[in-house]
């Protein structure tokens, strides 16, 4: 079963005077177990070779998506299996406006990382706390 942990971040910025501010926030992340990662690898994997046979009655395309997506499925299957947690949200405060900010993630996202506050769309840095 898949868990959700919160890690501390800093959220940054700079105000228009050149000043820079901070405030504090969580990062949503989202772990996966061993059965997990096997679960989404079969998946992906499945869905990549019903996406073979499906790609089965387009003419002419057919020679390429048919090998194509069998040959993916393994290998889609193996990068699902690796990933062992993804991001999903960064709730906080933006320091530039001070209203609440929460920012949803892509499963690529890696902090930190640069976005813009979901309230009045300041540039805003996220950074991760390191935990002592
Ligand atoms: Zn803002």
């Amino acid at each position: 079963m898949s868990t959700e942990i919160s890690k501390p971040v800093s959220i940054r910025g700079r105000k228009e005077d050149g000043t820079d501010v901070s405030a504090d926030g969580q990062v949503l992340i989202e772990e996966f177990d061993h059965n997990d990662r096997v679960k989404r690898a079969a998946k992906a994997w499945v869905i990549s070779w019903a996406l073979a046979v499906a790609s089965i009655p387009l003419i002419i395309a057919h020679w390429v998506l048919v090998p194509g997506f069998l040959i993916a499925g393994p290998f889609m299957a193996r990068r699902y299996f690796k990933i062992e947690s993804v991001p999903k949200k960064v709730n906080g405060s933006c320091p530039i406006c001070g209203e609440s900010t929460e920012n949803k993630l892509e499963s690529g996202d890696k902090l930190p990382m640069w976005t813009y506050c979901s309230a009045h769309r300041d540039p805003i840095h996220i950074v991760p706390v390191e935990e002592a």
